[in-house]
Order: C-alpha cells, then sequence, then structure tokens
C-alpha cells in the first residue's frame, strides 16, 4: 500500500483545533483572514512517522521496507524508526495483546448533517469487547499531550459514533478508552458513552457560537497553535500592555501574572514573524520590512581536496578535529547493542536554574542563603 496522502482539515474545527475552538470560538473566523503558515519540519517528520506507521499497519510492512520511506525530506532512518516505531508498535501489543481488536487505520471521520463541514482523521479505531479503542498517534517530544478529558480524542469518538460506517466500533460499547501514544510513553484514559455525548454538544455549541460576529474570544493555553495569533487583538493588545509595562518596582504578585503573559507573547512574537515571512515570499509588501539573504556560512566544495590541502601546509592537530561524544549519544548507540552505559562514566550537572510553575513536579532549587539558613536550623 503507498504511503496515504497528508491529512485534509476542516477548517471550521478539527480533533487538533476542537480545544481551542471550545476555548475560543472568535477564533475560527480570525483563523480564516491568516494565510496559511508554512510546514515546518517538525510538522513534515510527524506526517512521515504517521504515514510509515500507517503503511506498516495496514499493509503489515517490514522494518526494512519501512526504513528509508520518506516525506517533504523527512526519511525514516533505523535511529527513528527505534525511537518512535519500534515503541509505537509495542504499545498496541501491550494494549491489545491477544491481537484480537478490529482496528481501522487512519479513520476519516465526521459529524455529517448534524455539524456540517467538521471532520478529522482519527490514527486507530477499534473494539476490544465492551469497549471501543480511539488511538492518536503523538510523534513530537516538545509537548506532553495527556490523554484524561483529551479533546482531539473525544472529538473523534463523537465524530466516529456519527459515521455510519465506524456505528458498529460504538455498538453496545459500554467504555470508550482513549490513548494517546507518544513514544516511549503510553497515557490511557477510560470514559462513557455519555460523556462523549455531552462532549459532543459543546463542540457543536461552540462551532454555533463561532459564526457569530460576537463569538466569545478568549486567551489561554489553547492560543498556543492558534494561527490567529499574530492578528488576535487580545494578543496585540497584551503586547501593547507588556510593552508599556514598568518593570522597576512591579510588585511580586503581578509579576506571576505578567510571566503566563510572556510565555503567551513570546508565541506571538515567533509566530508574527512567520507570518511576515509567509507574506513577503507570497509578494505581498509589508511597509518598511523586506527579505534579505542570511550572512553566508563558508563549507568546503570537496572535503578531501580541502584536508589534502591543508595537511601539507599545517600538522593534522591543526587540521583534524576529534572530540568524545555526549553521553547521550554513547548510550543510544549502546541501547543498540542492549547494552547500558555505566552510571560511575558521568555525573548531571544542572548549568543552573530556571523558572518553572509552583505546580511543576521538580523539586524546587534553594538558594545559597536559603541552604546555609537550613543548614543553621539543623545546628541551633
Ligand atoms: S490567539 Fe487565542 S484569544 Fe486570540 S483568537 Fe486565537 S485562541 Fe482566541
Amino acid at each position: 500500500m503507498s504511503a496515504p496522502s497528508p491529512t485534509a482539515h476542516s477548517v471550521v474545527v478539527g480533533g487538533s483545533t476542537a480545544a481551542r475552538v471550545i476555548a475560543c470560538p472568535a477564533s475560527v473566523r480570525l483563523s480564516a483572514t491568516v494565510p496559511p503558515r508554512p510546514s515546518s519540519q517538525y510538522a513534515d517528520m510527524g506526517t512521515m512517522l504517521h504515514n510509515a506507521i500507517a503503511d506498516t499497519l495496514t499493509s503489515s510492512l517490514p522494518r526494512s521496507d519501512a526504513i528509508g520511506s520518506s516525506y517533504a525530506g523527512q526519511t525514516l532512518t533505523d535511529d527513528i524508526y527505534d525511537e518512535k516505531i519500534a515503541p509505537a508498535l509495542a504499545a498496541l501489543d501491550v494494549i491489545d495483546p491477544e491481537e484480537g481488536m478490529t482496528v481501522s487505520i487512519e479513520a476519516r471521520v465526521s459529524f455529517g448533517d448534524w455539524l456540517p463541514g467538521v471532520f478529522g482523521t482519527c490514527d486507530v479505531l477499534g473494539r476490544l469487547g465492551n469497549r471501543a479503542v480511539v488511538l492518536d498517534w503523538k510523534f513530537g517530544d516538545g509537548v506532553i499531550v495527556d490523554a484524561e478529558e483529551n479533546a482531539q480524542l473525544m472529538f473523534y469518538a463523537a465524530a466516529a459514533m456519527r459515521t455510519e460506517e465506524f456505528r458498529p466500533v460504538f455498538k453496545g460499547a459500554t467504555e470508550i478508552e482513549l490513548i494517546i501514544v507518544q513514544p516511549p510513553e503510553v497515557r490511557r484514559w477510560v470514559t462513557t458513552p455519555e460523556r462523549i455525548r455531552q462532549f459532543e454538544l459543546l463542540l457543536k455549541r461552540s462551532v454555533t457560537m463561532s459564526e457569530s460576529s460576537a463569538a466569545p474570544m478568549v486567551m489561554g493555553p489553547h492560543c498556543r497553535f492558534c494561527p490567529a495569533k499574530p492578528v488576535c487583538p487580545l494578543m496585540t493588545g497584551a503586547a501593547a500592555r507588556a510593552v508599556d509595562t514598568q518593570l522597576v518596582g512591579l510588585p511580586a504578585r503581578d509579576i506571576g501574572a505578567a510571566l503566563v503573559l510572556a510565555s503567551q507573547l513570546e508565541k506571538w512574537i515567533e509566530d508574527l514573524r512567520t507570518l511576515a515571512i509567509t507574506m513577503l515570499t507570497a509578494e505581498h509588501p509589508i511597509p518598511d520590512w523586506k527579505l534579505v539573504a542570511k550572512r553566508g556560512m563558508r563549507k568546503w566544495i570537496d572535503d578531501a581536496a580541502a584536508e589534502a590541502a591543508l595537511l601539507a601546509l599545517l600538522p593534522e592537530s591543526d587540521v583534524m578535529e576529534h572530540s568524545l561524544v555526549s553521553p547521550a549519544k554513547a548510550e543510544k548507540a549502546l541501547k543498540k547493542l542492549k547494552l547500558d552505559l555505566a552510571p560511575g562514566l558521568y555525573h548531571s550537572i544542572s548549568s543552573g536554574t530556571t523558572l518553572a510553575r509552583a505546580d511543576d513536579p521538580r523539586a524546587e532549587a534553594l538558594s545559597i542563603g536559603r541552604q546555609l539558613t537550613a543548614a543553621l536550623k539543623h545546628i541551633q
């Protein structure tokens, strides 16, 4: 079987945008006003991996045939297979150890006339006993995705329940299991058909609200991937307020809120620059701005010829560089031989401290002053 084509997305709401549209219905109309963002290498890598695992599952593609498959310049290597595809396939064995699950791969699901224009593609749909299974592969490492109350998976479950072809998957099911496989992690949450029906009512209400010019606009974590961010009045207003905020003397109680705003604005700045580059590349002028070539980096035209020419003039130590690989790289290489990195060979040194929310699972770093105070308390 050939690799599936990249998934087409609903312009109203799809699985990956469900949480945002529910939280901020106004984002639908606003997103339609900005040009589509160019794909990134991370997105292309995700598509390549989705295609590879879909092919592997639908046509029992052996590893040797999967290696080398590519999409938009991203190629499946042995290392990437070991890191992403192999653990994802192993997760399926844990979920369905008896191999009794009937599955549909890359299932196109939609709400039909109940919610026109709203559809998506679910990675894996299956049925095990009284339980319907809805699974999504997440191959990125940047954002940890949880299964509990996951709007994307609930969207797929609700749409699949309304798609004629997949009704048998849910017929008589008393439980619906939502699963995120984000190698090496698997996160699972079991819910009920009733919860999914509640969710779809909320989704429908949000989509209906999104059609109104008075649709609610709400900032929050869902803004992260909103395409309308560069032109969103809440974001631009927040940026203007941030610029006007006098940091000297800012009370501690306001610094926490300002830090939340700062992380939202960081992504806004990044998206604003991407939008400007997209427009200028497409020859839409932006007053006072233009594209220029980045500074050139010198590269050898022919490595072997350059090496020979330089060795004729300089000692080898001035021409060649050898350095030890990092513990992470060494560990990866050893893993292939099913060997462990000896703990006595390395230590972990923090390069300093970084900001985190109070509910972050990492232990709080103590300052030297506080460590001394704590130690003195023990002496007294
Ligand atoms: S950036 Fe946030 S607040 Fe603005 S439209 Fe998008 S989701 Fe809504």
